[in-house]
């Protein structure tokens, strides 16, 4: 447990669709309790098995819109034409209680939190090859092909902003990609300032013992 008056750390995951980035992102929460995702609002429609409020909070347009009126995200960004965005207020509050946080987003909005949230960490998920993306975005060959086109289009561009992020995993076995995200996020929490935080009273008390 952190310390009262002590910032969480905000760890920002974009990936192309097709990398494995909410399967590793749910095995990494499952394994780190005190990690948190903050559940993004959107205006794109429920899919099958998906809950309101677990997945996304799904909201109208008009409802999206004047949420942004009011200032209500920290960042927002429109993504094959819906609108996506994270609340400024759940991500603020979690991590001013100390909680390190989870926004997985896509690289606009990961542009915008980098200039917002100066200490914030962002991570680039990619699959292990080109040929790999395209088998997976192809699926079983049931749809049509412009939508095919399409999701290769959108993962090309995603891919063009990888090397805008602090550090790149390269989803190849899931369970070594799994250990390198544990390893960042680990790394991150025995930084100094943050440690410095945590340990004060054993630091003080080192300092003072001879
Ligand atoms: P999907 O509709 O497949 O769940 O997500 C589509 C894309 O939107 C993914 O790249 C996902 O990371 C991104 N996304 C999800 N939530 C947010 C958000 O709050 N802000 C931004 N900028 N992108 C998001």
């Amino acid at each position: 447990m952190r310390q009262a008056g002590e910032q969480g750390t905000l760890f920002v995951i974009s990936a192309p669709s097709g990398a494995g980035k909410t399967s590793l992102v749910s095995a990494l929460l499952d394994r780190d309790e005190a990690l948190s995702v903050s559940v993004s609002h959107t205006t794109r429609p429920m899919r099958e098995g998906e809950r309101d409020g677990v997945n996304y909070h799904f909201v109208t347009r008009e409802a999206f819109e004047a949420m942004i009126a009011r200032g209500d995200f920290l960042e927002h960004a429109e993504v094959f034409g819906n609108y996506y965005g994270t609340s400024q207020v759940w991500v603020r509050e979690a991590l001013a209680q100390g909680r390190d946080v989870i926004l997985e987003i896509d690289w606009q909005g990961a542009e915008q939190v980098r200039r917002l949230m100066s200490g914030c960490v962002s991570i680039f998920i990619v699959p292990p090859s080109a040929d790999v993306l395209r088998n997976r975005l192809t699926g079983r060959g049931t749809d049509a092909p412009e939508v095919v086109e399409r999701r290769l289009r959108e993962a090309a561009e995603e891919c063009r902003h990888a090397v805008e992020f602090d550090y790149l995993v390269v989803n190849d076995a899931f369970e070594v990609a799994l250990a390198d995200l544990q390893a960042i996020v680990r790394s991150h929490r025995l930084r100094m300032p943050v440690q410095q935080v945590r340990h004060q009273a054993l630091l003080a008390g080192l300092c003072e013992s001879a």
